[in-house]
């Protein structure tokens, strides 16, 4: 009974845009815990509202000093600004995130900006699945625009990155080239890239290349701009600040930004969903300890046994 007076108290709280229970109900997210359901019934009516922006990019190319500057701009606009550092492929290591946040420091005392390293310890659905919800608590907090900060370049960074209105990639030089990005799906999915540290003569060399990607790949209903920044001095901030808002102002416009969240909230459902039919055939498979051997004997045949497990899995 007290787990119930507890979600509801946390719901509540997140609502109100309390501190405190907002990280509470992240690291029920992180945690996967049976209480999820509930919290995420209780806030889902108040979400829809923030804008959202994924910054992605290898490690080391200036993503947190970059993001830091971006919160000083929004924050200059009087917007309320959340930060999830989420880190999908170190489950347990969420303090290597904590170099993100010493970035982030000039930030840390302001009351409407809130700053959270993410790392999945129990949630089913690993972070592409941890992520959206952790956003939809910082939504219903009442935080007008998120940063989704993911660290490198993999399959995972680029789904949780893109799980957001606006993605920005972040390129430097000698650090993840365009054709590792190629592989990863991430020139695909990204609305505006960065080639930071524009102070380091590479850099020259890292956008033509980007821009020669980006010109063999297929045509996209809007074509991504590649801009440069020298984030660690401040120069060309301003320039990505424009980008990034002009981009929401057409996704907004066009419609591209609801059809993007729709599309990404049936995955999620599709996602979730699977997750369930996989625990019930787990499951179903525990309550029959006899299955393997009907098939060493060869009393059932694979694909028997697999649809007999699916109905029982599904009743
Ligand atoms: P992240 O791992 O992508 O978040 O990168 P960080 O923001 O932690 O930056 C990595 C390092 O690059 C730090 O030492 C920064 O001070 C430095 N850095 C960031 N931006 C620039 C830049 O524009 N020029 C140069 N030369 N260094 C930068």
């Amino acid at each position: 009974m007290e787990a119930a007076t507890d979600v509801d108290g946390l719901v509540a709280g997140v609502l109100a845009g309390e501190r405190r229970a907002v990280a509470r109900a992240i690291s029920l997210v992180e945690d996967g815990r049976p209480e999820l359901e509930r919290l995420s019934a209780g806030i889902y009516g108040a979400t829809g509202r923030a804008a959202t922006l994924g910054i992605t990019g290898a490690p080391g190319v200036g993503k947190s000093t970059l993001a830091a500057a971006l919160v000083a701009a929004a924050r200059a606009q009087g917007r309320r600004v959340a930060v999830l550092a989420v880190d999908p492929t170190s489950p347990y290591t969420g303090g290597a995130l904590l170099g993100d946040r010493v970035r982030m420091q000039e930030h840390a005392t302001d009351p409407d900006v809130f700053i959270r390293s993410m790392a999945t310890r129990g949630h089913l659905g690993g972070m592409a699945l941890a992520a959206p919800e952790a956003v939809r608590i910082l939504d219903a907090a009442g935080y007008d625009l998120i940063f989704v900060e993911t660290v490198g370049v993999g399959q995972a960074e680029v789904d949780v990155a893109a799980a957001t209105d606006t993605t920005l990639v972040v390129l430097a030089p000698g650090l993840g080239d365009a054709v590792q990005m190629a592989k990863a799906g991430i020139l695909e999915v990204a609305d505006l890239f960065v080639v930071n540290k524009a102070d380091r003569d590479a850099a020259g060399e890292v956008a033509r290349e980007l821009r020669q990607m980006l010109h063999l790949g297929t045509a996209r209903e809007r074509e991504p701009q590649v801009l440069s920044t020298a984030a660690s001095l401040g120069d060309g901030v301003d320039a990505v600040w424009a980008a990034i808002e002009e981009h929401r102002t057409w996704a907004e416009g066009s419609g591209a930004r609801d059809a993007k969240r729709r599309a990404r909230l049936v995955a999620e459902v599709e996602s979730l969903a699977a997750e369930r039919f996989r625990l019930a055939v787990a499951a179903a498979l525990t309550d029959d300890p006899a299955l393997a051997t009907d098939l060493v004997e060869r009393r059932v045949d694979p694909y028997g046994a697999a649809a007999a497990l699916a109905r029982r899995a599904s009743r």
